[in-house]
């Protein structure tokens, strides 16, 4: 390596960025640490791979997958331009991970694209800070397999939720997921890769929603979502989006690729509503989603019922 590219490696390994290079066949030949920690990959296991080789895998926020149409490096290759795109990319650990992506093609002598540059920031403004995490564990306010709040906590913040739906008119909806044949899962993979899917549908779930949206483990496998300030067609999207970034999410373990779907009830509140009420429609209303063949949402807004046209 000569002085002039140590040096350069030195800058790029200490952005925070995740930066990578590839040549005109998409395949790896540069992998910062920025990178590594963002996607969890080391440079010596990517480098000389494809990057459409069951690695990043980006997919866009409805699911889907932009390797065999619509990749960015690929469209920079081809034309020399420069792009930028919001995706979401697969995390070693099978969670997907919301980047902001910006390609450059390097050039040629004669100006021709030979490859491209691809630089992504972690955009989870969201991951809570450390201090908070330990805070809330303190409080034992959240479940230690997926760090998102535990039952407890999803009861607090659905009496804080309802009570402001009553004083101030804020309306907000509630998901209910449940992951699919989660007992066949653990039957067939080991308990210890359930856990480690549960843990990847928390932090893909969390990736899929908002700053102001809540997640919890209501319990085995099984979530709670509140969405603030909501409204019909709002929930129906952000309850599609989870279903869509949970489909897209896969764990490797020893080689096999590991995924799930979930089923998900989702409903408004209702001014008469009482925490149990409210539960309890959005877990019949999964129930459906399960009875219609699961991976799916059921949506109802108070009287009038829907099952989302897919
Ligand atoms: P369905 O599609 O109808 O929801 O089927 P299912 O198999 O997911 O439903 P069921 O309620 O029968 O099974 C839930 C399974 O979730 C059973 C239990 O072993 C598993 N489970 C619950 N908590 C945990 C956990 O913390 N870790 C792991 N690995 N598995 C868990
Ligand atoms: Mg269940
Ligand atoms: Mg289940």
């Amino acid at each position: 390596m000569t002085t002039d590219s140590k040096f350069y490696k030195e800058i790029l390994d200490n952005l925070s960025d995740g930066v990578y290079f590839v040549d005109a066949n998409r395949r790896i030949t540069y992998w910062n640490r920025g990178a590594e920690r963002i996607a969890g990959y080391l440079a010596r296991e990517v480098t000389g791979r494809c990057c459409a080789d069951s690695l990043l895998m980006h997919v866009d926020a409805s699911g889907r997958q932009l390797c065999n149409s619509g990749c960015p490096l690929s469209e920079t290759i081809k034309t020399g331009k420069t792009h930028s795109a919001d995706v979401f990319l697969h995390h070693k650990d099978g969670h997907r991970v919301p980047v902001e992506v910006r390609i450059s093609p390097i050039l040629d002598e004669q100006g021709r694209p030979v490859g491209a540059v691809e630089t992504f920031s972690d955009n989870s403004a969201k991951v809570a800070s450390l201090e908070r995490i330990q805070l809330l564990e303190q409080q034992a306010l959240l479940c230690p397999l997926t760090k998102v709040g535990n039952r407890r906590y999803a009861r607090m913040n659905l009496e804080t939720r309802l009570d402001e739906y009553r004083r101030y008119g804020w309306r907000f909806g509630l998901l209910f997921v449940d992951v699919d044949h989660f007992k066949r899962f653990n039957d067939t993979y080991g308990h210890s890769a359930g856990d480690d899917v549960l843990k990847m549908v928390a932090k893909s779930l969390v990736s899929a929603l908002r700053e102001s949206d809540f997640v919890s483990r209501w319990g085995g496998e099984e979530f709670l979502i509140t969405a603030n300030n909501s409204d019909p067609d709002k929930l129906a999207a952000v309850a599609e989006r989870c279903c869509a970034i949970i489909r897209s999410s896969v764990l490797e373990r020893a080689g096999v690729r590991l995924r799930v779907t979930i089923s998900v009830g989702a409903t408004l509140a209702e001014p008469e509503d009482s925490l149990e009420s409210i539960l309890a429609r959005a877990d019949r209303l999964m129930y459906e989603s399960k009875e219609a063949g699961r991976d799916r949402v059921t949506f109802d807004m108070g009287s009038a019922m829907a099952e989302l046209a897919r």
